[in-house]
């Protein structure tokens, strides 16, 4: 056990001096420091740490040997119902993308991110899709919104604002943001308003995307801890965002003008089959990075989402089994919950198949479900606790459109 000393005979057996030129002499079996030494020992012990800390997080991050693109799939498959070909292209992205991660050899061939860019429309499971992804791969995940951001120096939040996100979803875990997933929502909102290039400047859209340029490609950036500029006192935080990858998504509503347009003028001069129809899906199945730059996207920030992917409106079985198969169905959902109240609660088919419909009738995709299902129940969960014997309630399709109608619920599709 070392202690303090004040023998005057003792001597550093680092440095040699003695007792009486220093302040104060730690001795130990047979051995003593002073002051001074312990306190370069303390440095030099220190700047080994930080060098292992910093050697281990160069390490490459270690994609499971099981992970492949079509158990990416497979998972998806619990979570996110349909969309298959947005499934497959994102499973492929995200091997790839990790497996850039984990490779250990360094030579001149540089693989590129694949960060991916969904097309489609509100509540087809974008959003969903990612979160799933992030959830299987257990990174950091945040989600933002493309038009809370404007360009630097403007009033609104910088787009490194996202970063700060992504750091608090992992409390502040440097390491872990760095080979996270950020969501980012409504790309298509700040679209520039014409193919051309503005002349005047344009704040919240064009000017967002080139602030999303360096950051999406990967560069060092400084973090407002905070998110935001309103606290100077506070230092930043580095991040690298070369690993992390972006996924943007929007309903890009109009594109399939633009695409049906091209189609058009590619087919003049050839016989095309008059029969074959070309309906919003089919058209949005040809969706080429020349489109969603006449949408308004600028190419550089295109150049930086090489991988595509669309998602499909969803339509009546799609809804259906939203309602019913995924792991977190929200029947299964309102199941568990109103059996934890000693009520066995089941739907008939048709009284699915209704709620289905109440959906696709508001517009809102698989957005709309819950609120159905809330309004569905409502009365059901409010009387909840009237009477304390267990008890079995099938819903059918009456009870359905019966309560619809109470709840006025068609006013949410307006
Ligand atoms: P968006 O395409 O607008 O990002 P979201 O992914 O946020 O839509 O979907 C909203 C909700 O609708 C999700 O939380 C999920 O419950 C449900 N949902 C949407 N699409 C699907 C899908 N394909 N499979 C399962 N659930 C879905």
């Amino acid at each position: 056990m070392a202690r303090k000393t004040k023998d005057p005979g003792i001597i550093c057996s680092f440095c040699g001096k003695e007792r009486k030129e220093v302040l104060v002499m730690v001795q130990g079996v047979d051995v003593a420091i002073c002051d001074q030494c312990a306190e370069q020992a303390n440095l030099i012990v220190h700047d080994e740490i930080g060098n292992q800390k910093s050697n281990s997080k160069s390490k490459k991050f270690k994609l499971s040997p099981t992970i492949t693109p079509i158990r990416i799939k497979e998972f998806l498959d619990l979570y996110v119902i349909g969309q298959d070909d947005a499934k497959k292209i994102l499973s492929i992205a995200v091997y790839n993308h990790y497996k850039r991660l984990s490779q250990n050899v360094v030579d001149d061939i540089e693989i590129e991110k694949s960060n991916v860019l969904f097309i489609g429309p509100t509540g087809t499971g974008k959003t969903l899709m990612a979160k799933s992804l992030a959830k299987m791969l257990d990174v950091p995940f945040a989600i933002v919104d493309a038009t809370s951001f404007t360009e630097a120096g403007y009033v609104g939040e910088d787009v490194e604002g996202m970063l700060s996100r992504l750091l608090q979803s992992c409390n502040y875990n440097v390491e872990a943001a760095e080979i996270g997933i950020i969501y980012i929502d409504e790309i298509d909102k700040i679209a520039r308003k014409s193919d051309n290039p503005s002349i005047t400047r344009d704040v919240s859209g064009e000017g967002v995307q080139q602030g999303m340029l360096k950051m999406l490609e990967g560069a060092e950036v400084n973090v407002p801890p905070a998110g935001g500029r309103k606290h100077p006192e506070q230092s930043f935080i580095k991040v690298n965002t070369k690993d992390i990858l972006f996924i943007c998504g929007g309903a890009f509503d109009g594109l399939e003008k633009i695409i049906a347009r091209r189609l058009n003028t590619n087919v003049i001069g050839y016989s095309q089959s008059k029969d074959k129809k070309v309906d919003k899906e089919n058209t949005l199945a040809n969706v080429n990075h020349q489109d969603v730059k006449k949408f308004g996207i600028i190419p550089e920030l295109l150049g930086r989402l090489p991988v595509l992917a669309y998602l499909n409106e969803l339509d009546r079985t799609a809804l259906t089994e939203i309602l019913t198969k995924p792991k977190n169905a929200i029947l299964k959902q309102f199941a568990k919950l109103l059996a934890l109240d000693n009520i066995e609660l089941s739907f008939t088919t048709s009284a699915i198949e209704s709620i289905a419909d109440a959906a696709l009738e508001s517009k809102l995709g698989a957005r709309g479900l819950r609120g159905i299902c809330e309004a569905v129940l409502r009365d059901l969960m409010f009387n909840v606790k009237t009477e304390n014997k267990a008890k079995q309630i099938i819903i059918d399709s009456d009870y359905v459109k019966t309560q619809l109608i109470l709840y006025n619920f068609n006013k949410i599709a307006q």
